[in-house]
């Protein structure tokens, strides 16, 4: 394995991106703007910041490819060899790709290439392969008729996504976009440019025509908009936040109706019955509650325990999650970095001390800190906050870092109603012994994915969404090649006479 030492060697030889990747090449812009490393709060680069015209310009050379067919009137399998080949370089890459995400948004390394890189490579694989396996419809028309169904590729998709998994949910966008043939425009965050630029460099090594991946990177309210506003911009696909989801859905109204797919905020529930197994419910809700630092859509930071096993779950928990260890995100030793910015991480403190004047109890945990000057920088310690009711705001506001809230129920009825008392419904857990109360739980939980004795379940064979304001797209499975093809019936009338 390799050591901190191995990684600041590595990182010391890595020349960082600077420019915006349009029309096959790094194209450098008016103006830019600070990316920083939020474990050490220093400037990594200037980037170009993309304006209306720079992202005019990556549309134009996008709608240009979609139409000269270079990609996208390739057949299914050669489109599959050149997406196979991007799995393959993501994968000789990944060392570097790792570094990138971890020194952009603070995340542990070793989660960085095992979870994010190679999770995105096994993306572009997926879809790759699932190309030349996908059939069209004909229709169960009268004799005499011939009605066929086929998909077509929508054009220019833009592909707006957040800073927590930057280049994982890049490529849950991208893989399904591509391979069905559009040319596609990311923006990833401002925070995090870095393993889309290097993405959109190993697609140009794989083969894939300039063109059919541009990156535009800038800030949300000008690069972002000017691509949800675009008149040639065809669909728009977002995770995200809430607020920020709705503004894209006003932008397509204001200007050419794109569809826009939003994955947006959630506020879990982790719901925990006497009579489950405690031991494994308590390690799986410490990674529901804490893993990447909490800055997980669906983590499980709500926790809904019922009365009778508080006492014995909550000792448990702290145990569990005191065996946590904040460090510097470059140390392989570490299982909890630090938090994307000093704005973020502000936000999050003083939702802590709100929720205490509200009646909050945070619980003292004494995790393991591998870091000296820990509260110089961004990182905030996990937070266990009990007493929590309805009537406290934190009940349901997304956090998005490290905190985790405990409720107490009676009854399975109170359970369901606390569960489903939220705007948004992403997902949720149930810990029970009894698997017909499983089933009848999940029945009634209004949330896209229903996690029974396990926490945050998700695969890419499976549709990861939500309901309610956690947005209505899916990605991942086939079924998210639903966003990036249209249908098209073709009638063909058969009588001779
Ligand atoms: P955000 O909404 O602030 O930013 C997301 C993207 O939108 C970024 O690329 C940003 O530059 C852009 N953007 C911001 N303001 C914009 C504007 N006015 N116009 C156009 N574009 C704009 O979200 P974030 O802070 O980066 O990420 C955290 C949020 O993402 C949380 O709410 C989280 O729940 C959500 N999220 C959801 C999922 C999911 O799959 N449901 C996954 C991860 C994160």
């Amino acid at each position: 394995m390799k050591t901190k030492q191995d990684w600041l060697d590595q990182l010391a030889q890595l020349t960082l991106p600077t420019m915006a990747f349009i029309a096959g090449q790094y194209t450098s812009t008016k103006t830019s703007y600070a990316v920083i490393n939020p474990a050490t709060n220093k400037l990594l680069v200037d980037m170009s910041a993309c304006d209306q015209e720079d992202v005019d310009r990556a549309v134009q050379y996008a709608k240009a490819t979609f139409e000269s067919g270079i990609w996208s009137k390739l057949s299914p399998r050669e489109r599959k060899d050149k997406l196979k080949k991007l799995a393959f370089l993501v994968r000789e890459y990944a060392n570097e790709l790792a570094l990138l995400e971890t020194i952009n948004v603070g995340k542990p390394i070793t989660e960085s290439l095992n979870v994010d890189i190679l999770g995105a490579a096994f993306c572009f694989e997926w879809y790759a392969e699932s190309l030349d396996k996908i059939y069209d419809e004909v229709a169960p028309t009268a004799l005499d008729q011939l009605a066929i169904i086929s998909r077509e590729a929508i054009g220019v998709v833009a592909a707006v996504v957040p800073w927590n998994f930057p280049m994982d949910l890049a490529s849950w966008k991208l893989a399904p976009a591509l391979a069905t043939g559009n040319s596609v425009i990311l923006k990833p965050a401002e925070q995090s440019p870095f393993t889309a630029l290097k993405l959109a460099e190993l697609a140009q090594l794989a083969g894939i025509p300039d063109g059919v991946l541009q990156v535009v990177t800038g800030l949300g309210h000008i690069t972002g908009q000017a691509l949800g506003r675009h008149i040639d911009v065809d669909c728009l696909v977002f995770t995200g936040s809430t607020e920020t989801a709705k503004k894209f859905l006003s932008y397509s109204a204001e200007s050419n109706m794109k569809p826009v797919w939003p994955e947006t905020g959630g506020k879990s529930a982790n719901i925990i019955f006497a009579g489950a197994n405690i031991d494994v419910a308590v390690d799986k809700a410490v990674f529901g509650a804490f893993y990447n630092q909490g800055e997980v859509c669906s983590a499980n930071s709500r926790i809904l325990i019922q009365q009778s096993i508080y006492d014995e779950f909550l000792s448990k928990f702290v145990q569990a999650t005191e065996q946590l260890r904040i460090g510097d995100p470059l140390d392989p030793e570490t299982t909890m970095g630090c938090l994307i910015d000093v704005q973020h991480t502000n936000n999050v403190l003083a939702t802590i001390a709100k929720a205490k004047v509200e009646g909050a109890v945070q619980v003292n945990v004494e995790c393991k800190i591998l870091i000296r000057d820990l509260d110089n920088f961004n990182f905030v310690k996990p937070t266990i906050l009990t007493n929590v009711t309805p009537a406290q705001e934190i009940f349901y506001q997304e956090i998005f870092g490290p905190v985790v809230t405990l409720t107490t129920f009676e009854s399975e009825q109170q359970a369901i109603d606390l569960a489903n008392d939220s705007i948004y419904g992403l997902a949720a857990s149930i810990w029970t012994n009894d698997m017909q109360q499983a089933i009848r739980l999940s029945k009634l939980l209004r949330v896209g994915t229903v996690s029974v004795n396990t926490v945050d379940a998700l695969d890419i064979c499976t549709p990861f969404g939500g309901y309610k304001q956690s947005g209505y797209g899916r990605d991942l499975s086939l079924h998210a090649l639903d966003k990036f093809t249209q249908l098209k019936t073709t009638w063909l009338n058969l009588k001779t006479h």
